[in-house]
């Protein structure tokens, strides 16, 4: 799960970590607002979606004066907001941020990972912020340095000092550094978070070292004990799709192309999709309708599906373990039923049941393809995708 800027911010204050005085707003009025109660001489309009690269988009701006604040505010929300993140239809802007603005003298990156090769929550810090770290580490990966944090113990004084002096922190602001990447290791852990990132951390020109920007992704596993977190949650961000499948508890992740999948288990959901870019198709989704299924989750996995307008055809590849391959064809013949089926669909069932299921959809009446190998599966789709394209 993601979350905004402000409310990233909101966490690191909680843990100690210095961040701008800033007020988030729905409207241009209360950012005109927001600007005269944190008090001037510059404030900064920030647009609050879920994707970085906001400033390089026209999504940050600085204004030196009330008017220039209501100005950019009413540029900024309702723009559809483009960054290399948000893909080419950009994400619109509902919500501000109103920041009083800080005297940078330094932008420098720091974030905090958990890293599968060490089984540890890694800090990772550079001297070059505000830009995307990816084309540091890419250009000039010397320039990132990195910390595996022991977690009986925590981030050491000795740890967080030795990192900010790689980063260029001058030694009279390393106790204040000290401070504020103790406090995002807190906020990373304490939130089982999965990324903490801060992009720009500051140096001001009085050598204070403060959070500029806050990226928060959260382990979606262990939101069960975060109310708190989940309070943040913004359904405008997510994909209308993906919020109606964890309704459902299913697991669906929107895709680019015109293949819609449905299959159990995310093993073979990847060797689906795997299966279906190998014979030239692409696939609309990736979907995991999970071990135990019932007739009503298939038939919302279809429907589903079926929202995407730009959906040629559908591929069921089913291994019938714990789940049954009736169930399965009783949840295609009633999804079949209650949406209207208008691309063409090929099932492929294995397992448990298997011949009660294919049974079942041969005298449903549905023009349905029937495929007995992953491969046959796979190459009908594409074949049905093209035809219908
Ligand atoms: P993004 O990473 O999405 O582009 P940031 O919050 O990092 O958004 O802002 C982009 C840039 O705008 C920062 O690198 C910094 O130079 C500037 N900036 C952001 N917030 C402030 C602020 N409160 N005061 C001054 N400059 C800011
Ligand atoms: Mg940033």
């Amino acid at each position: 799960m993601k979350i905004h800027e402000y409310q990233g911010k909101e966490i690191l204050r909680q843990f100690g970590v210095t961040v701008p005085r800033g007020i988030p707003c729905n409207s241009v009025d209360e950012a005109v607002k927001a600007a005269e109660t944190l008090g001037g001489p510059v404030w900064v309009v920030k647009a609050q979606i879920h994707a970085g690269g906001r400033g390089k988009g026209g999504g940050v701006k600085v204004a030196k004066t009330l008017e220039q604040v209501r100005e950019y505010a009413s540029q900024i929300l309702g723009m559809q907001l483009v960054t290399h993140q948000t893909g080419p239809e950009g994400q619109k802007v509902r919500r501000l941020l109103i920041e009083e603005g800080a005297d940078i003298q330094k932008e420098l990156y720091v974030s905090m990972v958990t890293d599968r090769v060490s089984q540890r929550v890694v800090l990772m810090a550079s001297s070059e912020g505000g830009m995307d770290i990816e084309e540091v580490a890419a250009s000039h990966p010397e320039l990132i340095h990195q910390v595996a944090i022991d977690p009986s113990i925590g981030l050491t004084d000795a740890e967080a000092d030795d990192i900010a002096a790689k980063i260029g922190v001058p030694a009279a602001s390393i106790a204040d550094a000290r401070t504020q990447l103790q406090g995002l290791y807190k906020a990373y852990w304490e939130t089982d978070s999965s990324l903490a990132e801060i992009n720009p951390l500051i140096l001001t020109g009085s050598g204070k070292v403060i959070a500029l920007d806050a990226k928060f992704n959260f382990d979606d596993s262990a939101l069960f004990r975060h109310p708190e977190i989940v309070a943040y949650r913004d359904l405008d961000e997510e994909d209308p799709a993906e919020v109606e499948a964890s309704k459902f508890d299913l697991a669906y992740i929107s895709l680019d192309g015109n293949i819609g999948c449905l299959v159990n288990g995310a093993g073979l959901a990847m060797a689906t999709m795997d299966t279906i870019k190998l014979f030239g198709g692409e696939p609309a989704n990736f979907l995991d309708v999970g071990g135990g299924a019932t007739a009503e989750k298939v038939t919302e996995a279809f429907k589903l599906m079926l929202r995407n307008p730009g959906l040629k055809a559908i591929m069921v590849n089913i291994f019938g373990g714990i789940m049954r391959c009736d169930v399965i064809a009783e949840g295609v013949i009633a999804a079949a039923k209650a949406v209207s089926l208008n691309v063409p669909l090929v099932v492929r069932m294995k397992g448990t049941n298997e011949d009660i299921g294919k049974k079942m959809l041969a005298e449903s009446g549905l023009p349905i393809l029937a495929a007995d190998t992953m491969e046959d599966a796979a190459k009908q789709a594409v074949a049905a995708a093209n035809a219908n394209a």
